[in-house]
């Protein structure tokens, strides 16, 4: 089988690397030149073994002095109040650390090990159409610029998998994009040097700070370089001036983060101003969506990359399987249920004080707090958690909008 790839982040390489352990032949399509610049740089437990099964262990990681990520570490701005989640004190079987990744050296990395399993990856090459039959026998076409601006060539193929991540470019291409469960928040970001540890964290824990207004990550990449972040109503970045003044102007929700930040500003200031979107169909005939380019809803939880990473997975594994015109619907199903658990999730965190009552409370329960890390380790299908029970019961309930496409 030949399959072409949209896209070299996450999604695309490790979909890539997957079908390469199968044998099948792959062509993946990256528009920019890598190393670039990309934000999601804090990663989830159960990334692991997903990146160990298409060849990159731990040892890998630790080779290219990623910063070691063991817990999770929740403030409430001005209350005085911390919560720390280590995940080695989840569930049996989740993996108990992680690492926080620059994504220029990251996404490098998993591109490179999909060219090494055999992928041959066109870069920088941006595909700029796709012919997508609406009958199964008919191929799918590629057309791509070849890494010339203005051309035209084109690439026959059995499948093709779309993780254009952000670009989203079946769901533009078939007017699929929605902004259903739109939750109207915006972004501002960069890197700046090493910031103080928080009383209570721990080296390597990314720091989130919960405002009325919005939330701040703080996560450490190396010992001197740390990525800084806003979260907050989409107004208040569109409205507020460059992404500098947004980022400035906004720290004074933010007072124990400001005092860490010291006169420290990112530079530059990056900004995402529309974070979440739905896209309504994951599957077509022979097409596939996987990661962002699927829809995206808020990376509170640091759920993004492994999101991506497990439906190119699933996706490659599945192909295999049933091949390009085999039937997807199982995959799509799971894909669509991991995407709903952390919606739903993510629901919580904006819900008045739900959320602050269950991570912040003196006394959890502890089943309720197990099972709180193992969703936070990126379980999403463990039947002996309780927490997870508690949401999806919430979850029907409030009969609560999911990003469930068909729902
Ligand atoms: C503010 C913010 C903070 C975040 N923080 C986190 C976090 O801490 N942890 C986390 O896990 N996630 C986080 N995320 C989410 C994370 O960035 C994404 O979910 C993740 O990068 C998705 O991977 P992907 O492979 O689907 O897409 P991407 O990583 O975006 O990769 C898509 C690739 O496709 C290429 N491409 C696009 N169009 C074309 C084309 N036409 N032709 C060829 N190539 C093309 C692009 O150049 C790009 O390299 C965050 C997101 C935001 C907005």
């Amino acid at each position: 089988m030949r399959v072409g790839i949209i896209g070299g982040g996450p999604g695309g390489s490790v979909t890539a690397a997957t079908l390469r352990t199968f044998g099948h032949e792959v062509h993946l399509f990256e528009a920019e030149t890598f190393p670039r610049f990309h934000i999601g740089e804090s990663l989830l437990p159960c990334n692991l073994p997903i990146y160990e099964a298409i060849g990159i262990d731990i040892k890998t990681f630790t080779n290219h002095n990623y910063m070691p990520k063991n817990a999770a570490f929740f403030e409430l701005v001005g209350k005085n109040r911390v919560c720390r989640f280590p995940f080695a004190d989840g569930l049996p079987g989740d993996p108990p650390s992680i690492f926080q990744v620059e994504r220029a050296k990251f996404d490098h990395m998993l591109l490179q090990q999909a060219a090494k399993l055999g992928a041959i990856v066109h870069s920088p090459v941006r595909v700029t159409k796709l012919d997508l039959p609406e009958r199964p026998g008919i191929s799918p076409i590629i057309h791509h610029d070849g890494g010339k601006p203005g051309g035209d060539e084109k690439l026959t193929v059995d499948f093709v998998v779309d993780a254009s991540g952000r670009e989203t470019l079946i769901g533009r291409q078939l007017n699929l994009i929605d902004q259903e469960g739109d939750l109207k928040r915006a972004a501002v970001y960069g890197h700046v040097s090493a910031l103080p540890l928080v009383k209570g964290a721990e080296r390597g824990d990314i720091v989130i700070s919960k405002s009325p207004i919005g939330w701040s990550w703080q996560i450490p990449l190396e010992e001197k370089k740390w990525s800084v972040g806003l979260v907050l109503k989409r107004e208040a970045i569109v409205k507020g001036g460059t992404p500098a003044e947004v980022f400035r102007n906004n720290l004074i929700h933010f007072p124990e983060f400001k005092a860490r930040l010291g006169d420290q500003l990112p530079d530059p200031v990056r900004s995402t101003p529309n974070i979440s979107y739905r896209v309504r169909q994951r599957v077509g005939n022979r097409w596939a969506l996987v990661g962002d380019a699927g829809g995206f809803i808020d990376p509170i939880f640091s759920s993004g990359v492994l999101l991506a990473t497990r439906a190119g997975w699933r996706l490659g594994q599945t192909l295999d399987k049933h091949g390009a015109n085999g039937n997807l619907g199982e995959w799509g199903r799971t894909t669509d249920h991991d995407l709903a658990t952390f919606f739903s999730f993510i629901k919580l965190w904006y819900d008045g004080h739900f959320i602050d009552n269950l991570f912040f409370a003196d006394h959890r329960e502890p089943s309720i707090y197990r099972g709180i890390i193992s969703l936070l380790a990126g379980n999403t299908t463990n039947l002996d958690n309780k927490f997870l029970a508690m949401l999806n019961r919430r979850m029907q309930a409030h009969k609560t909008k999911t990003l469930i496409l068909g729902n």
